[in-house]
């Protein structure tokens, strides 16, 4: 699987920037933290962007980067305590990481969507990170407008049909036309091919949402599957781990409906990019709920897409005229 340059740096850089985020939320996320202390969030995310853009920086120099942060916030004094906590944990990959320096590899971020880049979310899923769940490391290598290269770290997630040993914790690669492949995040050394199930009878099907009701619209959940007919409970989980539990054939169907209170939300390209890659090359399909293909050529955001509708391919029709007929 690792037959390029990019591939085999993404990985390492992926696994490692997982591992650190997992020690995060292990020392930070605890049943005493009040609702709306986000800060394990904070400094999770922005070392985990920190410690990818570094690497970056030393492996590809010219390539652009576009995560979630910025460090504009960061650089303000009041924000010296978090930072020096950021960097602390920065050092523990980078030893020679200084406030300033983290900030700097932070910025790298910035870029603009260009022919070829990178794109990152550092910590996909941050409620789920908050409540001690799922979360992912979504990275992307773009070009031309399409991903070629998708990775997803995913720190707790179990797949026991592949590593029944194994703490929880795997990373999927997809390389375009190559396939996708899963490996434990404890070894990184044997990777399984993965593909979507077989599954063409839409009542047969498992659906996976978002855990959060504000990220999705549940009456048209509901009503979907009706539509479809579905008997199996869906599976409501936070972040990209979604497409890879799909691509891995554990369920079928993954959609993201407007929500109600925010019916404008258009998404953003590191939440969908490499998750998009992991799926289509596990022989499955990705579009928006219309059906149509997801545009990465508009900037930061898919703006020409209206939420977003994944599946094993053999049933996506079928989802997409249950769409319509429920006026989602
Ligand atoms: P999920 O875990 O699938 O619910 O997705 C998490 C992602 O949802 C986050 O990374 C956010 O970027 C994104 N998000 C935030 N607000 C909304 C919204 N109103 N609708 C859809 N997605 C959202
Ligand atoms: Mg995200």
């Amino acid at each position: 699987m690792l037959s390029t340059p990019e591939a085999k740096f993404a990985c390492q850089a992926v696994a490692q920037v997982s591992g650190l985020v997992k020690q995060i939320q292990g020392e930070m996320v605890s049943p005493a933290l009040t609702k709306n202390d986000r800060s394990p969030v904070t400094v999770g995310d922005y070392a985990a962007q920190a410690v990818f853009a570094s690497y970056l920086q030393d492996t590809f120099p010219r390539d652009i980067l576009v995560g979630e942060e910025q460090a504009n916030a960061l650089r303000e004094p009041e924000q010296a305590e978090t930072l020096q906590r950021i960097c602390g944990f920065v050092k523990r990959l980078i030893p020679s990481a200084t406030p300033d320096r983290v900030c700097d590899w932070i910025d790298r971020g910035t870029g603009e969507p260009a022919e070829r880049f990178w794109t990152l979310d550092p910590i996909d899923g941050t409620k789920g990170f908050l409540r001690g769940d799922q979360y992912a490391v979504a990275l992307a290598l773009i070009e031309k407008g399409e991903p070629i290269l998708g990775l997803l770290g995913c720190p707790n997630l179990r797949l026991p049909e592949f590593f029944p040993h194994d703490d929880p914790g795997v990373l999927f690669l997809a390389i375009k036309g190559q396939g996708v492949a899963v490996t434990s995040l404890e070894k990184t050394k044997t990777w399984h091919p993965v593909s979507v199930s077989e599954v063409t009878d839409p009542s047969q099907t498992r659906l996976f949402g978002s855990y959060e009701s504000g990220h999705t619209n549940d009456t048209q959940v509901v009503s979907f599957r009706e539509k479809l007919q579905t008997v199996l409970d869906p599976v409501r989980l936070d972040s990209q781990a979604k497409y890879g539990l799909l691509a891995a054939g554990a369920g079928e169907i993954l959609v993201r409906f407007l929500s109600a209170s925010r019916p404008n939300y258009r998404e953003k390209i590191w939440d969908h990019a490499a998750g998009m890659l992991v799926v289509t090359e596990a022989g499955g399909m990705v579009s928006d709920l219309d059906g149509k293909p997801l545009d990465f050529t508009q900037g930061r955001e898919l703006t020409e897409n209206r939420g977003i509708l994944a599946t094993n391919g053999k049933v996506h029709n079928a989802a997409v005229a249950a769409i319509r007929e429920i006026g989602a």
